[in-house]
């Protein structure tokens, strides 16, 4: 008999397929990467990559592209603190999960949810949401829950003996700590960690896009993690390369639908702004862009390149934003 398992990376999730492994059950690991999942996708290999090694599973990795999207701008049940829909999300990952599931022909699905361990997605209610949405009512198994939860398919079939599942319920992790060293896991990340959807400024940045951008794709999320951001008056959105490194990925990310700004003489930030906006916002970039040169000089030229075409604005060194309006602006 075969199961699929959600691995996260965290501790729950490793519990939960060790748990069911041990019942004779041949588990497989699945895990979704999305574009939110920043820092879980820096570390190399990925935690849920190091937890399914550790397991000694294997691990199907789903990458979630533009229909992920589409719940970040329209969840059906709303935000958590920041701009995180976990239900929602959730709702997505278990899709995706039982469809690998038939894919593999396993009999159901695992995950390491405990009762009430957050606030938006693992009460009572929500689970029930998240089963009756994803249409797999009944075919997934919560091991360290389990107790306090209606038998599911395989405990009522008798796949599953629900006598060695777990009553753990709450916020303390005492009691998954004491079962990590039971089944000697040692590697885990944090639980929540790395979804930029629940940082509050990466959500500020977000929830402007959606504003000002209703139809964003992809490429607009990854421009939201680098540089300063400035949202104009006239609505144009000016992004700032604070270093280097993010000058040269705002040039790479730049493409045909922005102009970008670079100061001709002196070593300066690349600025990025939308193409078809007005002369007076292409100034005040420009400007913003001059400010940001570390070195002094009488005046700057600021190169302003659009697709084939150039142009130079030239700045004295005394013109400038107001602090206010920067931080007015500021996003
Ligand atoms: S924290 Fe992020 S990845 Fe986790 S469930 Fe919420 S939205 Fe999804």
């Amino acid at each position: 008999m075969k199961a699929v398992a959600l691995i996260s990376g965290g501790l729950d999730s490793a519990l939960a397929a060790e748990i069911v492994m041990e019942q004779g059950i041949e588990v497989y690991g699945f895990t979704v990467v999305h574009i939110f999942s920043e820092l879980i996708k820096q570390a190399t290999p990925s935690y849920a990559e190091k937890s399914a090694k550790e397991l000694g599973i294997t691990l199907h990795s789903h990458k979630a592209s533009q229909d992920f999207l589409d719940i970040v701008k329209h969840p059906k049940y709303g935000y958590g603190r920041n701009m995180n829909p976990c239900l929602d999300c959730r709702i997505y990952i278990l899709i995706k999960a039982g469809q690998y599931m038939r894919e593999i022909e396993a009999s159901f699905l695992i995950t390491g949810e405990v009762l009430g361990e957050r606030p938006m997605s693992q009460r009572r209610d929500a689970m029930n949401i998240t089963d009756r949405d994803s249409g797999l009512k009944g075919f997934i198994l919560r091991p360290l829950s389990a107790k306090l939860l209606s038998p599911t398919i395989p405990e009522i079939k008798g796949w599953i003996n629900r006598d060695r599942l777990f009553n753990i319920q709450g916020r303390s992790r005492k009691s998954q700590f004491m079962l990590a060293s039971q089944y000697g896991i040692r590697e885990f990340s944090t639980p929540a960690g790395g979804c930029l959807l629940t940082e509050p400024n990466f959500s500020k940045r977000m929830k402007d896009l959606i504003k000002f951008k209703p139809d964003f794709i992809l490429k607009d999320v990854e421009l939201l993690k680098i540089g300063r951001h400035f949202r104009l008056p006239s609505g144009t959105k000016v992004i700032i390369g604070r270093n280097e490194q993010e000058n040269n990925k705002l040039l790479k990310l730049a493409g045909d639908k922005m102009m970008h700004l670079e100061p001709q003489d002196i070593a300066g930030p690349v600025v990025l702004v939308e193409s078809n906006t007005n002369d007076e916002d292409i100034r005040t970039a420009a400007l913003l862009c001059s400010m940001y040169c570390k070195k002094k000089a009488t005046w700057k030229h600021i190169n302003v390149s659009k697709k084939d075409q150039q142009q130079i604005i030239r700045l004295g060194q005394e013109e400038r934003v107001s602090d206010k309006d920067i931080e007015d602006w500021r996003v």
